[in-house]
């Protein structure tokens, strides 16, 4: 029987570590949100990133221009952002509407308020090593794996995709883990094959249930970042059983990969809960750099 890793419960070790760092500040940390538009699942998120920021004694401001904004409209709002001094993060909720230079906004954030680490700066300090904020999925992850003692170092691992946000910045930072790293894509032959070589598979693909026994090395550690949604009841019957429906679903067979894997992510309750607790660690961190000596 396969172990499940409970990303609520690192989430909750991760929030006691920092809570503390949080109240030791000079003044409070700030993380601005900006969301554009009336997009359901942004607003969800935003809320939780707002519930989060309350939990951590986070001074959280939400910003919601209409989805009628142009890109100079929202770069006048982040240059605003970036010289208010209460404010240690900056978060433009993803996507923005289609007239919108979704590049210029990102690169108009101050790369010491990037909390999400997308900006070109930090990720050329992720890819040599130098501190600075990292994308907070796959660092939630290593922290994860961090906490489960599973050994990354001299370990083969395999990331299939090759996102900016997940699948890059996660076979980075395993390989700052010291693994061996695979990164796998749509081109890639074989997949399964590739991905039965994993001690530690990481799945970031957008495709439910697409990995399955087949790809999992037996014992192998596996992380679901996907979050898909099933539409009808014949698709959740076919994954689930006709007893058990659900509709959020991650990128892994959820029952084949309980029998495979050495250890795995669930979804819900993997990988999700990690992205804020890192987005809200980022943040202090930040705030710890703008208050040294003040
Ligand atoms: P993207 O769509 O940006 O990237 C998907 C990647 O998967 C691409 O590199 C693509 O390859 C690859 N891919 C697609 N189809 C296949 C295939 N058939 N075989 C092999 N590789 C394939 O997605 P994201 O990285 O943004 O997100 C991935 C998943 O993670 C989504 O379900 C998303 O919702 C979820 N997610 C969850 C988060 C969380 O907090 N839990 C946070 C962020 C994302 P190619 O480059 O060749 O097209």
């Amino acid at each position: 029987m396969s172990r499940v890793l409970d990303g609520k419960w690192v989430r909750d070790q991760i929030q006691e570590q920092w809570k503390p760092r949080a109240a030791s500040l000079s003044r409070q940390a700030g993380l601005a949100v900006v969301l554009v538009g009336n997009d359901p699942a942004s607003q969800i998120y935003v809320r939780n990133k707002e519930q989060a920021c309350q939990a951590m004694g986070i001074y959280s401001e939400k910003i919601t221009p209409p989805d009628t904004i142009t890109t100079d409209e929202l770069l006048a709002i982040i240059h605003s952002l970036n010289q208010r001094e209460e404010i240690d993060g900056i978060l433009v909720q993803m996507p923005l509407p289609k007239q919108v230079d979704s590049r210029a906004v990102l690169l108009a954030i101050r790369p010491d308020k990037d909390v999400d680490g997308f900006h070109p700066i930090n990720v050329g300090n992720l890819v040599a090593n130098i501190p600075g904020p990292r994308p907070c999925t796959p660092s939630g992850i290593i922290e994860l794996l961090k906490i489960y003692e599973i050994p990354m170092a001299g370990k083969h691992a395999v990331v299939i995709g090759r996102s900016d946000i997940v699948g890059k910045p996660m076979a980075l930072l395993l390989l700052h883990e010291n693994a061996t790293v695979t990164v796998c894509h749509s081109k890639t032959p074989d997949l399964p094959a590739e991905c039965r070589r994993a001690d530690i598979l990481v799945a970031a693909i957008g495709r439910p249930a697409f990995v399955t026994r087949d790809f999992i090395k037996p014992g192998a550690t596996v992380v679901d970042v996907g979050i898909n949604r099933l539409a009808t009841p014949e698709e959740q019957a076919a994954i689930f059983g006709e007893n058990k429906p659900r509709t959020v679903i991650g990128d892994v067979h959820p029952v084949q990969v309980v029998d495979a894997a050495g250890a795995y992510t669930p979804v819900p309750g993997g990988v999700g809960p990690l992205t804020i607790a890192m987005l809200m660690a980022n943040t202090i961190k930040a705030a710890e750099a703008h208050t040294v000596g003040r």
